[in-house]
């Protein structure tokens, strides 16, 4: 099949989260299984980065939307180690400046040039797809600019649209004044006429109106998010559209993501030889400068500081434990003002327990995947996740809520019987972390002996399940397959 792949961004270009991680690894597996795959993205500053070979397609494109003549430039670069194409949109005005997102003014523009350019460059290549992949709000125009302005070319005569939803607490929600930008004021009746009333245009609604199929990460969230309380004023749209709704796991990267082969760690380990780990754990505390002790646990936590994660239970429940309990508590991330400077106060109050690290930095996030024993996840609510299956891939044990995709790829562990992965509390509320928290330290126990054999068969539970994208392809070439058996 033939596929346009549209996305805000796409690792390892641009990445502020799951979604770039997704939106490379994805097109990569289904290349791999012999789809012929084309990717659209901005051309952001930072794509440009040394030993990448970048060349021009097509200079001074012109495009009328709306009342705006955009000018923009097509470049193309593969997708590092495959033939995939990935086509590049140069508008500076558009898309030259530091950070990927939040550009309040012309936050809709941006991404409304990126959904007509991107049918623009199926068109220049004479690229007919099969499926136009579209993802979150940033590309959700793309299903509605095919039955419109586009409808006209019969290269998009065969097109179905499919619409991933990565996370619908990003909506792209703006004033309805924005629907002359968006150049589809002749096709207003199309868009979602109560939003429209109340002052409001949201692309994301938009996209689920008109894609042919909508698929989200996880089947738990496929479920929540048809629910009043976490469908963040969407779930009436989602409920009317259950029939056409699938949740896909997302897959990880198990080149990238890989402890026997992990080029950011000092020494590979696997299910079969865990001494590795040890070597690792090691290797993170004096990179952090904590003292190391074997039988210590370090817990690690790599996230975006934001809300969605949960931090608030952190807060409140960590300082606690870290007075009353014996282990360790390792931060990676960058996000909102009040949680970094918990972080930091926490940190200089426990300076031999605690380190803080507010960066983005993919080493780190490896060497404390591999080097901590257990995970702390706790987010409030989570579409799929990474660093979880990440976790679980290097024997460190998940401590999560149970919700979206945590509650899809963590299980409970159950002692008597041995199974499960991790540790998985139910109540988003103070009492849960800490319970949860408080039986990974349980089952750790002295960390020595018996504890540390009944710990090694957890760790074990996890390492060598099938996570990756490999056993993930299938499925959404089953909603493309579905969709042109009509
Ligand atoms: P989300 O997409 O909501 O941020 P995910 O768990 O799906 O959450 O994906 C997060 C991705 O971003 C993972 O690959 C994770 O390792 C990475 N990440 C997040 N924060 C950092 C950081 N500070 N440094 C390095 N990698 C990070």
């Amino acid at each position: 099949m033939k596929i346009l792949f549209v996305s805000s961004e796409v690792a390892p270009f641009a990445k502020s989260g799951g979604l770039g991680d997704v939106s490379s690894a994805l097109p990569r597996a289904l290349a791999a299984a012999g789809h012929d795959v084309r990717i659209v993205m901005p051309f952001y500053p930072r794509v440009r980065a040394p030993g990448r070979h970048i060349s021009l397609v097509r200079q001074h494109v012109e495009m009328r939307i709306g009342p705006h003549r955009v000018v923009f430039s097509i470049f193309e670069t593969k997708l590092p180690g495959t033939d995939i194409p990935v086509s590049l949109i140069h508008c500076p005005g558009l898309y030259d400046r530091p950070g990927l997102y939040g550009y309040k003014h012309d936050e809709h523009l941006r991404f409304t040039v990126l959904n007509w350019a991107a049918l623009k460059v199926a068109q220049f290549a004479q690229f007919a797809p099969d499926i136009a992949h579209v993802n979150d709000w940033q590309a959700s125009l793309i299903p509605l600019l095919i039955k419109t302005h586009f409808a006209w070319d019969r290269l998009f005569a065969r097109t179905k649209s499919v619409l991933t939803l990565h996370n619908i607490g990003h909506q792209g929600t703006f004033g309805a004044g924005v629907l002359v930008d968006t150049g589809l004021a002749d096709s207003a009746h199309l868009f979602h006429q109560d939003e429209l009333r109340a002052g409001r245009l949201g692309f994301l609604m938009t996209g689920l109106l008109h894609a042919d199929h909508v698929t989200t990460v996880s089947p738990t969230y496929a479920k929540e998010i048809q629910t009043r309380e976490q469908g963040v004023g969407l779930d009436g749209v989602l409920r009317a559209r259950r029939g056409s709704l699938t949740g896909i796991l997302n897959g990880i990267d198990e080149d990238e993501w890989n402890p026997t082969k992990d080029v950011h760690l000092p020494m590979a380990f696997s299910s079969s030889d865990l001494s590795g780990k040890e070597t690792c754990k090691r290797a993170l505390m004096g990179a952090l400068r904590l003292p190391y002790a074997e039988n210590v646990p370090v817990i690690g936590l790599v996230s975006r500081l934001v809300w969605q994660k949960g931090l608030d239970l952190v807060v409140n429940v960590m300082p606690h434990l870290l007075r009353a309990a014996k282990f360790q508590f390792v931060i990676l991330g960058k996000g909102e003002p009040r949680y970094e400077e918990f972080f930091r106060t926490l940190a200089r109050a426990f300076p031999n327990k605690v380190h803080f690290d507010s960066a983005f930095n993919e080493a780190k996030a490896h060497l404390i995947e591999a080097g901590a024993d257990m995970f702390l996840m706790p987010s409030r609510y989570e579409p799929c996740g990474l660093n979880q299956m990440y976790s679980l891939r290097y024997g460190t044990v998940p401590i999560v809520h149970k919700t979206g995709g945590l509650a899809d790829t963590v299980w409970p562990f159950d002692e008597k019987s041995g199974h499960g992965t991790g540790f998985v509390f139910e109540h988003f509320d103070d009492h849960g972390l800490h319970w949860a928290v408080r039986r990974a330290l349980s089952v750790w126990g002295t960390g020595m002996g018996a504890h540390r054999e009944r710990w090694r068969a957890l760790q074990r539970n996890g390492m060598d399940l099938p996570f990756g994208w490999r056993h993930r392809v299938g499925r959404y070439v089953e909603v493309y397959e579905r969709l042109h058996r009509g």
